[in-house]
């Protein structure tokens, strides 16, 4: 499918990071003419892999005050809510599946109102291949269904890479009781008996808790290396009111680590100094010398991630009553061998912490990855990313970890020169600016980056209203999106 005018921006991935992206940029396209294509798989752009979720235990980790969808419209998610949900407020945690219909609702108020000469579509398929631009400055995106849309620029936007991983399948993972991907719809349904979770974050509470809603009839062992569980947000619900005294100046994890300890002595609560340092963090993480970077993700980044990612108080006080039934045990280990048995998996466990060097032979009926989303891209085995990597249009970025791109989320060359048609938001920057995946961060970077991109909108060519040829989402009211589930899911 051929341009026919104006600039086009394909947008490669339609979760949070593609669909924030792709609304920014319409709307600023105005006075202009261009066209807009998400492409994603699902059935309409909104939800990606977080809020895809038909879980009413999963809740958002963050109170709907501060997950607007708009950067210059702070209640809006909390408005949303509220009018759908009898009892909830601006410091309720949503069920996360409600997140996702609020940004169904968003794409189709932002498509509904797109300024005139601006489309925005959605392209239902897969990208398989990017081609860099042969003729003028279009480039090309192959689709699984064989079509090549042309592009003016292209937005990685894949997020959460699959965890279904065919050449990682080596020690547990091998097993042929191994549950690879459990986000995938039907991943639970057949779990019954005793379960061992590998990993005791987010993910692992996700599948603890939709295990006990199926009564799945076992119980679960959650195992991690530190077996360190995410931490609570305050319970009061107190409105966070950071002091900010900007950028800090120290550039040594030694030196950051005191400081969150002196601030947390001055703070009434220590998650304020875990918050205050939050906004600073992708800066820091750029500016910090190398071996200081190796040092936060060797000694320091676990225990960051379950300070920083906290369950709401309501979440946390189940883990609490799963833990004192015994349904729920948290370990700190790592898996020594397994032997696939009859009946399911026998696996030896090595014990850290208090039982340091303690084996331990247990058996479970299953074992599932609760490790979280791959982030070294040359090993998570996506298609298209393997082959921009193999084709050098994209690098991996620092340490592995997601793509090597500037500031601004342009993809970087060998030399380390900024793409003109190459870009990356949400979790791909990763490796550039550590804290990426929240909806705070990706919601700043769509804005930014529809900045940069709208600015290279046509101004003389009017687009032509055209299909592009692929399935592209019928309108539907608001009203089908009404949840009809159980207002006590949400917690405040
Ligand atoms: C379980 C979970 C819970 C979270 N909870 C919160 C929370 O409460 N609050 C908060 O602020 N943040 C939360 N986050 C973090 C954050 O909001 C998400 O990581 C965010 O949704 C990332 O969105 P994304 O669009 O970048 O990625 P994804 O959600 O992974 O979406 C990527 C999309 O790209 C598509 N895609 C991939 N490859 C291709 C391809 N080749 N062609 C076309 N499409 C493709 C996928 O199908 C998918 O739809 C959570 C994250 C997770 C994983």
């Amino acid at each position: 499918v051929s341009l026919r005018g104006g600039t086009r921006t394909v947008v490669v991935g339609g979760g949070c990071s593609g669909t924030l992206l792709a609304i920014e940029l319409a709307s600023r396209m105005s006075g202009g003419v261009g066209e807009v294509i998400v492409v994603d798989p699902a059935a309409m752009p909104g939800r990606g892999v977080a809020y895809g979720t038909s879980c009413p235990s999963h809740l958002l980790n963050v109170r709907a005050g501060q997950m607007s969808a708009h950067l210059d419209r702070p209640g809006h998610f909390a408005a949303w809510i509220e009018d759908r949900v009898p009892g909830t407020s601006a410091r309720s945690f949503a069920p996360r599946m409600l997140y996702g219909m609020y940004l169904e609702d968003a794409w189709l108020e932002a498509r509904a109102n797109a300024p005139d000469g601006i489309s925005l579509t959605h392209v239902r398929a897969a990208a398989r291949a990017v081609h860099p631009a042969t003729r003028g400055d279009a480039m090309g995106v192959d689709l699984d269904d064989g079509t090549t849309l042309e592009a003016d620029q292209v937005v990685l936007a894949m997020g959460n890479l699959s965890l279904a991983i065919p050449h990682r399948r080596a020690g547990i993972a091998a097993s042929s009781r191994y549950v690879v991907d459990p986000w995938q719809a039907e991943a639970l349904d057949a779990i019954t008996g005793d379960v061992l979770l590998i990993g005791t974050g987010l993910t692992a509470i996700d599948v603890a808790f939709a295990l006990e809603d199926r009564g799945h009839g076992g119980t679960i062992t959650a195992l991690s290396r530190h077996g360190l569980l995410p931490r609570a947000h305050r319970r009061d619900g107190a409105a966070f009111a950071p002091q900010d005294s900007g950028v800090p100046a120290e550039r040594t994890i030694r030196s950051l680590t005191a400081r969150l300890r002196r601030v947390t002595a001055d703070r009434e609560d220590w998650r304020d100094a875990v918050d205050e340092m939050r906004p600073h963090v992708a800066q820091l993480w750029r500016e910090l010398p190398d071996v200081e970077r190796r040092r936060f993700l060797r000694h320091v980044s676990r225990y960051w991630e379950v300070h920083r990612h906290r369950l709401p108080p309501s979440a946390a006080n189940r883990v609490a009553a799963l833990a004192a039934t015994g349904y729920l045990s948290v370990r700190a280990g790592a898996v020594e061998a397994h032997r696939d048995t009859a009946h399911g998996v026998e696996v030896c466990i090595r014990h850290r912490g208090q039982d340091s060097g303690r084996t331990e032979r247990l058996e479970f009926a299953h074992v599932i990855n609760c490790t979280g989303p791959p982030l070294a891209v040359a090993l998570a085995g996506d298609p298209l990313l393997d082959q921009l990597l193999a084709t050098g249009q994209v690098l991996p970025g620092p340490y592995g970890l997601g793509l090597d791109v500037d500031a601004d989320g342009a993809i970087l060359d060998r030399n380390g020169a900024p793409s003109r048609t190459l870009w990356a938001i949400g979790p791909l920057r990763r490796g550039a600016e550590w804290e990426t995946t929240a909806v705070r961060e990706i919601r700043a970077q769509a804005v930014a980056l529809a900045g940069r991109l709208s600015g290279r909108v046509t101004n003389t060519h009017r687009v032509s209203d055209h299909q592009v040829g692929v399935m592209i989402d019928p309108p539907r009211a608001v009203s089908d999106y009404r949840w009809r589930g159980s207002p006590s899911a949400t917690s405040s």
